[in-house]
């Protein structure tokens, strides 16, 4: 591709940039709320396209020696860096997350490319006991193939380069899906991509049905989605078929348990609380949804939380003074008011926030405290996604672990405690597939990241995160040629 090229807008399919020429994709600022740009997103030519340019790229790149794939890998790394502040300006333009979080972002995404490109060199399976001294007996992982990488908009980068770079450094090639509200930084990759052998890497825009042709293509080997469970159910259903395999991160309703002993450090719970709650505007798959606080320490720490609340500063995401942004679209904020409205209407009480704070224009919904929530409202047990925070007494840590396990999500969990014995309990208790406690919402890129339940299938990071785009092969090898004795005929071994 020419040098200066704008790839703002263009695909990437084979190492060409080439218009979309399926329909065209509004991009709009959350915060003016006008449109930045259009978007031609792929045709189903192109998306055939862009699978077969995988396919064809994928025997070299699965053949390269896995040190020659590590430091191309390195130079993604460092070609992202080297644009971050740009790509980090255009998340915040078509997304609306602070471009603080998004910088921070930026560098979590390079630093994955990082990661797997030394864990992707480090082993390629593994060596075990053999039956006979004669033999040589191994676990070998295998590339799987093209892997179909669908990804949402909260963090439109980050959620792409924890399935691209494991699974290129497994030996796949990929094609990957931005969501139709974010589509422009993905689509600037294409120069962090361009030392890579044409087709290794492709990226085609669209809605839904873009994601449905990938899901459902019969050359796509393995598709890694993270998005609702909804949409989730439909790419397995996609899959089944021809069993390819997936990986699939989904929604949650993640619990956040404060325990009485932190009466001292309640200014920092709280403090903690509200960020886990509000970050990205409460649109994180681990936003603290629900909080369940021990009934000794309930008042103080909603006091201390709605009063934390109240100082946080709303306004345009590239303001360096601003905490929270604009929501992503008005479907996704009308969606959060209904629920704040319906559990107002059966009783609830929101001490603070759920309007459009001081704001003029966005999609802004101000951060909600709200108390009085019955058990079985959507607030408590569907997934809310935005800025709202319900707090519920509880008599105990019994009850706090029940309601938290109450729900048919378990991505993630948050605890406050200094007692080692909760600590250890919630550790053991907790069914989600991160527990942290008394730092919440800490990513790290060797810890495994997923959900229990409905939350999802398989797991992103680690280790685990690298093996989801391998295949398992068991090799089995005998140095010597010669017959075994419990072969046929058995009438010469078996009499006795
Ligand atoms: P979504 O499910 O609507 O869309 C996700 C992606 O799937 C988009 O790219 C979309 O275009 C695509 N898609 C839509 N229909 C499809 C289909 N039939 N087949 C294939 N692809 C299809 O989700 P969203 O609104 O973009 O994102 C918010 C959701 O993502 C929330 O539920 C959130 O919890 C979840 N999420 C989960 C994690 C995690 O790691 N578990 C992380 C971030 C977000």
């Amino acid at each position: 591709m020419a040098a200066g090229e704008d790839h703002t807008t263009t695909l990437l399919i084979g190492g060409e940039s080439i218009a979309g020429s399926g329909p065209s994709l509004a991009v709009e600022n959350p915060y003016t709320t006008e449109t930045i740009a259009a978007v031609g997103s792929a045709s189903g030519e192109q998306v055939d396209a862009a699978v077969a340019a995988a396919r064809e790229a994928w025997p070299g790149w699965a053949r390269m020696p896995a040190g020659e794939r590590c430091e191309l890998l390195h130079e993604a790394a460092r070609r992202l860096r080297a644009v971050a502040e740009e790509l980090a300006r255009t998340m915040t333009a078509e997304g609306g997350k602070p471009l603080i979080e998004n910088r921070d972002e930026l560098e979590w995404t390079a630093a994955a490319f990082d990661y797997y490109a030394e864990i992707g060199r480090d082993h390629a399976g593994r060596v075990i006991p053999p039956i006979e001294a004669s033999q040589l007996a191994m676990v070998v992982k295998d590339p799987l193939g093209v892997v179909g990488c669908i990804v949402p908009w909260n963090y439109p980068l980050l959620l792409l380069a924890w399935k691209v770079a494991p699974a290129l450094a497994a030996g796949n090639c990929v094609v990957c899906k931005p969501s139709e509200l974010t589509p422009l930084s993905t689509l600037m990759l294409a120069p962090v991509f361009a030392h890579l052998p044409d087709g290794v890497v492709n990226l085609v825009a669209g809605a839904g049905d873009v994601g449905a042709a990938i899901a459902s293509h019969p050359d796509v080997d393995c598709v890694a989605f993270t998005g609702s469970v909804a949409t989730g159910k439909k790419v397995a259903e996609a899959c089944v078929p021809r069993m390819a395999r997936m990986n699939l991160e989904m929604g949650g309703k993640d619990a956040f348990i404060v325990c009485a002993d932190v009466a001292p450090q309640l200014e920092v719970a709280a403090r903690g609380g509200a960020w886990a709650a509000f970050l990205n505007a409460g649109q994180v798959c681990t936003s603290a949804e629900r909080f369940y606080v021990e009934e000794s320490l309930f008042d103080d720490y909603v006091a201390a939380f709605v009063e934390h609340t109240r100082s946080l500063v709303l306004g345009d995401p590239f303001e360096v003074a601003t905490d929270v942004g604009p929501m992503v679209s008005d479907p996704q904020r009308a969606k959060v008011v209904a629920q704040l409205e319906a559990a107002s209407g059966a009783g609830a009480e929101i001490l603070t926030g759920g309007d459009r704070g001081d704001q003029e224009r966005g999609h802004f919904l101000s951060p909600a405290v709200v108390t009085g929530v019955g058990p079985d409202s959507a607030l408590l047990r569907e997934e809310t996604f935005g800025p709202v925070a319900p707090l519920v007494p509880v008599p105990s840590l019994d009850e706090a672990i029940e309601q938290a396990n109450s729900t048919e999500f378990g991505l993630g969990a948050n605890v406050y405690t200094s007692n080692l014995e909760n600590a250890i309990r919630c550790m053991r208790e907790l069914r989600a597939g991160t527990v942290w406690i008394n730092d919440p919402l800490t990513d790290n890129d060797a810890g495994p990241f997923g959900g229990f339940k409905q939350s999802g299938l398989g797991r992103e990071l680690g280790r685990e995160g690298l093996e989801a785009f391998q295949e398992t092969k068991h090799v089995h090898l005998e140095s010597k040629i010669e017959r075994k004795e419990w072969w046929y005929p058995y009438r010469e071994y078996g009499a006795g």
